[in-house]
């Protein structure tokens, strides 16, 4: 292990499989993947503190104004942010960190931390992106429709301003692929 941890950004279309392989990846260890800060209300079976850390409008505003973020978004109608002290000590410690965040925020996080790997994960079709989208059964028609009306753009950057492209046909392929890319 080198003495301090690099650190890598995975984003990718709603759906596309970024928390699929991620802990694939994670199950090998050394690995840190960072818990964000959100204003949206947790999910069923979401935890405070290992999913998200889930903070009011209020709670969030004032770690802004302390600049505690590494960089936050608006996404689908609610704030989500990187906070700055969990990376920055993960990382010191020596582990690798990963960041699973949106599209814009990687891009963010590249202009401010040019050493960041962005990883874009892309799914093989849109049809199977859709596919995918309605078989986990987390999102409202509604959200499913804004989420695949975000993908072209967000491919777009990927292929454009991306370090990495893997695109999620096989599970397993794309966890391999994934590992390698961030040398394990
Ligand atoms: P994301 O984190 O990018 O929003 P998820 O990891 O939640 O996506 O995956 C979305 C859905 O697609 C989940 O139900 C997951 O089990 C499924 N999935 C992920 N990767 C694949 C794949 N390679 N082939 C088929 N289904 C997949
Ligand atoms: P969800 O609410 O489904 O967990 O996440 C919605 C979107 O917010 C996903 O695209 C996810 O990657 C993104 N997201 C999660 N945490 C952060 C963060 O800290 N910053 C940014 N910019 N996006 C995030």
């Amino acid at each position: 292990m080198s003495e301090t941890g690099r650190l890598f950004v995975v984003a990718g279309p709603s759906g596309a499989g970024k928390d699929t392989l991620i802990s694939k990846v994670m199950k090998a260890g050394g690995v840190h993947l960072s818990v964000s800060a959100t204003t949206r209300k947790a999910r069923e079976g979401e935890e405070d503190g290992r999913d998200y850390r889930f903070l009011t409008d209020e709670e969030f505003d004032r770690l802004v104004e302390q600049g505690a973020f590494l960089e936050w978004k608006e996404v689908y109608g609610n704030r989500y942010g990187t906070l700055r002290e969990e990376v920055d000590e993960a990382i010191a410690s020596g582990k690798d960190v990963i960041l699973e965040i949106d599209v814009k925020g990687a891009l963010d996080v590249k202009a401010k931390a040019p050493e960041a790997r962005l990883i874009f994960v892309m799914p093989p079709t849109m049809d199977e992106l859709e596919t995918r989208l309605r078989g986990r059964k987390a999102d409202t028609e509604e959200e499913i429709e804004v989420r695949m009306e975000t993908a072209p753009w967000e491919i777009e950057k990927g292929r454009n301003e991306f370090d990495h492209l893997i695109v999620n046909d096989d599970v397993e392929r794309a966890a391999r692929e994934l590992a390698r890319v961030m040398g394990r």
